[in-house]
C-alpha cells in the first residue's frame, strides 16, 4: 500500500463556517430585534437562522452563482422563446425566500400594511438571507415593493393579491392568474437615462382597455418575473404600467429580450436588455403620474438595499472572526494578535451600529401608518441609511477579505462573492448622490416633519460625544442655498448620529464607543485605525461571535 502523500495533511486552516444558526449567533441582531418591538418573533427567527445557516443553503448560494442564468431566445426550430434558464439552486432559494414571506410579508391579504412588528421580523430575515445569497433577493424585493405601486389600482390589486400573497414560488412560464405564486420586476432604466427617468422615450398608446408599449429598457432584472412595472410616455406624460408576460388571451406578450448583462457580481440574478414590440400593458397611474406611482416603491427597495448590505457585512465579519480564531501566525492565533484584534473589534462595532440602524429603520416602517414622527423618520432616514450602509459595505468587505489573507480572495470562500456583490446596492434604486438629493428634497418639501426627526435625534443623542455638534452641522449645511455640494458630508454625519442613537437603545456602552470613534473623529480611515482599550475589544469580539 502506498504511503499517503505528505501534503494531504491540512493543518492550520480554519474549518468552514457552515451549519450555524445565523440568528442565535448574532447577539447584536437579536437585541436589535427585541429593542424594535420584535421580541415575540424570537422562535420564528431562530428557526429561520438555523435553516439559512445550514450547509445546504450555503451550497445553493454557491451553485446559483457559479451556474449563471442563460438566455434562451429561440427553441431548436427557431421559434421565439424569450426565456431565461436558471440553475435549480436559484429556484430553490426563491422557494425558501417565498416560503418565509420575504416577498410579501409587508402586506396583509388585501394589500394593506401587515401591521405589528412585521417589518422588523421580515427585515431580520432579509438580513440573514443576504448572508447566504443576495442575487435572488432582487425579484423578491421588487415583488414586495410592487404592491405599493399596485395600490393605485384597487381592482388590479384585488386580482393580484390572491396569487402574490401566497407563500408559494411557482417558476412555471405561464400566465400569472393561473399560478400558485408570482413575482414582479421593474423596467424603468433606459439607455439615455436611469436616474433621470423623465428622459424615458418608450411610448405607450391606448389600445382598447389596455395600452401598447413600444421601446427599450437598458436594465430589466429578473426577466422571468410574471409581470413588470414599466415606465413609458403616454399622451399625458410619463406613466406607470403593469406589463404581464402573457396577454389576457394567454399568448406570450411581446417582451423581447436582447441580451443578459455580464455583471461584476449579482451573478445568480439575470439582468436583461429588452425591447417591447408593442407589448400589452395596463395603466397603473393616471397618465403623467408615473413618478409619484413608482416613488411608492422606492422606499421599500431602498430599505432592502440597506438590509442586504448590512447582512453582507455581518457575514464578512463572522467569517473574518471565525478564521482569525482558528489560524495561527508566529505561534499565536490571529485573533490574539493585538493589531488583528483592533481591526476585528472596529469591524464588529461597525456591524453592531449598522444592524441597530437598519432594524430601527424597519421599526419606523412598522409604525409609520399610526405615528407621524415615525413616518417622518422613515421618509428622511431611508435615503440616509441606504446611502451610508451601502457605501460602507464594499470597503468593509475588502477588509474582511484581507483578514482571511489569500483565502479571502479566492472564490472557494464566500467573501469574494460578497465583495463583488456589495457595490450594486449603492448603485441601484438611486445611487449615492441621488440619495443625498432625496434627503434635500425631503427637507425642502416638509421641513416641519424633518425638524421633528432631527429634534428627536438631538434629544436621544444626549451624552453621545460629538452628536450634538454633528446635528448642528447637518441642519446648517442642508439648509444652505448651496447645500448640494456638501450634502454627502451632512448625510454621512446624520447617518452616524442615527446609528449611535439606534445603538444606544440596545447597548449604551457601544453606542458611546461608536460616537467617540465616528463622530468625535478619534480614528483613521482604515478599519482598526482606532485606539480601543483591551476590555472594549474583548467585549466587542465576544458579542460579535460567541
Ligand atoms: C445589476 C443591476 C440591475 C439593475 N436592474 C434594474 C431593473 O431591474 N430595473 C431598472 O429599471 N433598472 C435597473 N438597474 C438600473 C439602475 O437602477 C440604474 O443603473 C441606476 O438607477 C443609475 O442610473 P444610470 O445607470 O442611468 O446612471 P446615471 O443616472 O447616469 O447616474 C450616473 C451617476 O451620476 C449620479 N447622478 C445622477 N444625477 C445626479 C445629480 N443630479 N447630481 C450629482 N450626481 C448625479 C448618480 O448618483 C450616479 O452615480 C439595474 C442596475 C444594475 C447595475
Amino acid at each position: 500500500m502506498s504511503k499517503p502523500f505528505e501534503t494531504d495533511e491540512v493543518i492550520n486552516q480554519s474549518p468552514p463556517l457552515v451549519d450555524v444558526d445565523l440568528f442565535a449567533l448574532d447577539h447584536p441582531l437579536r437585541e436589535a430585534v427585541v429593542a424594535n418591538g420584535g421580541a415575540d418573533h424570537e422562535a420564528e427567527l431562530l428557526e429561520f437562522g438555523r435553516h439559512w445557516g445550514s450547509a445546504e443553503m450555503a451550497e445553493r448560494g454557491r451553485l446559483a452563482n457559479e451556474n449563471v442564468p442563460k438566455l434562451k431566445l429561440f427553441d431548436a426550430r427557431g421559434n421565439r422563446r424569450d426565456e431565461v434558464e436558471f440553475h435549480p439552486a436559484y429556484h430553490e432559494l426563491m422557494a425558501h425566500s417565498a416560503h418565509a414571506g420575504l416577498h410579501n410579508a409587508t402586506w396583509s391579504e388585501k394589500g394593506g400594511p401587515a401591521g405589528g412588528a412585521s417589518e422588523v421580523l421580515r427585515g431580520a430575515k432579509f438580513f440573514m438571507a443576504a448572508q447566504v445569497e443576495t442575487g435572488h433577493l432582487c425579484p423578491i424585493t421588487m415583488t414586495r415593493a410592487a404592491v405599493a405601486a399596485l395600490d393605485t389600482d384597487s381592482k388590479l390589486l384585488g386580482q393580484v393579491m390572491p396569487v402574490l400573497g401566497t407563500r408559494s414560488y411557482d417558476p412555471e412560464f405561464a400566465p400569472w392568474w393561473t399560478k400558485r405564486g408570482m413575482t414582479i420586476g421593474m423596467g424603468m432604466t433606459e439607455r439615455q437615462g436611469g436616474t433621470d427617468v423623465r428622459a424615458n422615450i418608450t411610448r405607450a398608446e391606448l389600445d382598447g382597455e389596455g395600452y401598447r408599449i413600444a421601446g427599450h429598457k437598458w436594465f430589466m432584472s429578473a426577466p422571468m418575473c410574471d409581470a413588470f412595472l414599466v415606465l413609458a410616455q403616454a399622451k399625458g406624460g410619463l406613466t406607470c404600467f403593469f406589463m404581464p408576460r402573457f396577454t389576457p388571451d394567454g399568448r406570450v406578450n411581446a417582451i423581447r429580450f436582447q441580451r443578459l448583462k455580464d455583471k461584476l457580481g449579482n451573478r445568480s440574478n439575470a439582468s436583461s436588455e429588452v425591447e417591447f414590440d408593442n407589448a400589452y400593458a395596463l395603466r397603473l397611474s393616471e397618465e403623467g403620474r408615473g413618478i409619484p406611482t413608482i416613488i411608492q416603491m422606492v422606499s421599500l427597495t431602498r430599505q432592502d438595499c440597506a438590509l442586504a448590505s448590512a447582512g453582507l457585512m455581518r457575514s464578512g465579519l463572522a467569517h473574518a472572526l471565525h478564521h482569525a480564531r482558528h489560524r495561527s501566525v508566529f505561534q499565536k492565533r490571529l485573533a490574539d494578535q493585538p493589531l488583528m484584534r483592533s481591526v476585528l473589534a472596529d469591524m464588529a462595532l461597525h456591524v453592531e451600529a449598522t444592524t441597530a440602524l437598519v432594524m430601527r429603520l424597519c421599526r419606523s416602517f412598522d409604525r409609520a401608518p399610526h405615528d407621524e414622527v415615525e413616518a417622518a423618520y422613515m421618509r428622511l432616514l431611508t435615503p440616509v441609511v441606504k446611502y451610508w450602509v451601502c457605501k460602507s459595505a464594499p470597503a468593509f468587505l475588502y477588509e474582511a477579505m484581507e483578514c482571511l489573507g489569500g483565502n479571502g480572495y479566492v472564490e472557494a470562500d464566500v467573501l469574494a462573492r460578497h465583495y463583488r456583490e456589495a457595490p450594486v446596492n449603492a448603485i441601484w434604486e438611486g445611487s449615492g448622490n441621488v440619495m443625498c438629493l432625496d434627503v434635500l428634497r425631503v427637507l425642502s418639501r416638509d421641513m416641519g416633519a424633518a425638524q421633528a426627526v432631527l429634534g428627536h435625534l438631538m434629544a436621544q443623542s444626549r451624552g453621545l460625544d460629538g452628536a450634538a455638534e454633528a446635528l448642528v452641522f447637518v441642519v446648517k449645511t442642508l439648509q444652505r442655498p448651496d447645500a448640494e455640494g456638501s450634502a454627502r458630508l451632512a448625510v454621512e454625519k446624520l447617518a452616524l448620529v442615527a446609528a449611535s442613537v439606534a445603538l444606544q437603545d440596545i447597548h449604551p456602552r457601544n453606542a458611546l464607543l461608536f460616537a467617540q470613534t465616528q463622530l468625535r473623529g478619534d480614528r483613521g480611515a482604515a478599519f482598526g485605525a482606532v485606539d480601543f482599550s483591551t476590555p472594549e475589544i474583548q467585549q466587542l469580539l465576544d458579542r460579535a461571535l460567541p
